[in-house]
């Protein structure tokens, strides 16, 4: 599909874009920036070089005090490696052009994106609305720190998009997003949501992470902040943590200017593994969502399932709103299993011979992880009492995953049978 922002007059499609963007921090001009150094118009490498620094010299004097009088969160221009290195500078700038942000700035971890674009854009004393989905570390911060620093937080049902107009204060500061939603997946009504807090002067932040530029590009939609673990499909390998927030030209300052302030920086290595990352993320993603789409159905018609919660199911809360705004499925959604003593439970998990049990995803290999009810609010009324399963479809033949879980259902329904007293016939 054709890249709607940057590239539309050329018509390159992301697929495209992605063996492109970041070559150069802004086309047509070298980088300078932490190393001070400029790397020769004449050499363009398909690959920005990796660039560790933290002290970068200057020439001269002159050229010290230029430095000295640039804003410290004016990062490209900044010298010092706290504030980047071209590596940092081409990540970004590949990460703003895909998100069509004004800039982007990196974090050492996704929650340290979301944390901190809360901590820039909700002032003390301030009302917070965030769907009652969220990753919940992120909720956790909100309780803790922000309740700590006199904000009220709120969370409200990301399926209802009109109700969100009644809870809006007059101090309300940031509307908190995430779509599809941690752990149930729902999908928010994101045109809707931003078109009425930015009538209201309220700023929205959007978590991204599940559908990545590639498939839903947020700024596109009204949204201010755009951020994301690019931990998950971006780095791609399971081999790094790192974060990143795209902003609109409103919003950038406030952003950089906190995260200055609090020393928020990333690794060049990590952010070169999240540059190469990119490259793949089209074909990769291709593969995720193909089995992805596939698993969710064939799991959709097991007995053994109550419910899959995935935005491809028809009847999931978030499936209209999922075909209207996004341009297709990651791999990762979830499937509630009907009620089993943890005995049977564990023989499922433990059966599983391709899957592994584990956290994150966007890797190359498929997960699954059960996840505590305590861990999602939306669960509670989604749910009912099964086990929440989510699972990460990675780059493994399809076939192959959709034997394994076979085969770990066969076994846990021979544990049941074993467990449970014999019926009488
Ligand atoms: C993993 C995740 C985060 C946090 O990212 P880290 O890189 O692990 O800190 C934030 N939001 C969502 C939706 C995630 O899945």
């Amino acid at each position: 599909m054709p890249h709607r922002n940057m590239h539309a007059t050329t018509t390159l499609s992301s697929d495209t874009v992605l063996t492109r963007v970041g070559r150069f921090a802004s086309p047509g001009s070298p980088p300078t920036g932490a190393a001070g150094t400029t790397i020769a118009a004449a050499h363009v490498y398909a690959n920005p070089p990796l660039v560790r620094a933290s002290t970068v010299l200057a020439g001269s004097l002159r050229e010290w005090r230029g430095r000295a009088a640039l804003p410290t969160h004016d990062k490209p221009a900044a010298a010092y490696g706290r504030f980047g290195t071209p590596t940092t500078q081409a990540f970004e700038s590949a990460i703003a052009e895909l998100e069509s942000a004004h800039r982007a700035l990196c974090f050492p971890s996704g929650l340290a994106a979301c944390t901190m674009a809360l901590l820039a854009l909700a002032p003390p004393g301030s009302h917070v609305l965030m769907t009652q989905n969220v990753y919940w570390p992120v909720r956790e911060f909100a309780e803790t720190t922000l309740v700590r620093l006199g904000c009220t937080v709120e969370f409200f049902s990301e399926i209802d998009a009109d109700g969100i107009a009644a809870r809006l204060r007059a101090n309300t500061s940031v509307v908190y997003l995430e779509s599809p939603g941690s752990l149930t997946f729902e999908v928010c009504d994101v045109d809707h949501i931003a078109a009425r807090c930015r009538a209201a002067g309220i700023r929205v932040v959007m978590d991204n992470t599940w559908a990545t530029p590639l498939l839903f590009r947020p700024l596109e939609h009204g949204v201010d902040v755009s951020v994301q673990s690019a931990t998950k499909y971006i780095c791609g390998h399971s081999d790094c943590i790192l974060g990143v927030a795209a902003c609109n030209a409103d919003t950038w300052r406030e952003v950089a200017g906190m995260a200055t302030r609090f020393g928020q920086t990333a690794s060049p290595d990590d952010l070169y593994q999240g540059l190469r990352g990119l490259r793949t993320l089209a074909v990769r993603m291709r593969q995720h969502s193909s089995s992805a789409t596939y698993l969710a159905h064939w799991l959709a018609a097991r007995p053994e399932v109550l419910q899959v919660c995935s935005p491809v199911i028809e009847g999931h809360p978030g499936h209209a709103a999922w075909k209207r705004l996004y341009d297709g499925a990651s791999g990762v959604f979830s499937f509630v299993l009907r009620p089993m003593p943890e005995p049977v439970l564990a023989a499922f998990f433990d059966r599983l011979a391709v899957f592994g049990i584990g956290l994150s995803w966007g890797g190359f290999e498929s997960l699954v992880v059960p996840v505590p009810s305590g861990d999602s609010l939306a669960m509670r009324s989604t749910s009912g009492c099964g086990q929440l399963v989510r699972i990460a479809a990675g780059l493994e033949a399809v076939e192959d995953l959709a034997r394994d879980l076979h085969q770990a259902f066969d076994a846990m329904n021979l544990a049941l049978a074993l467990s449970t007293p014999a019926q009488a016939a």
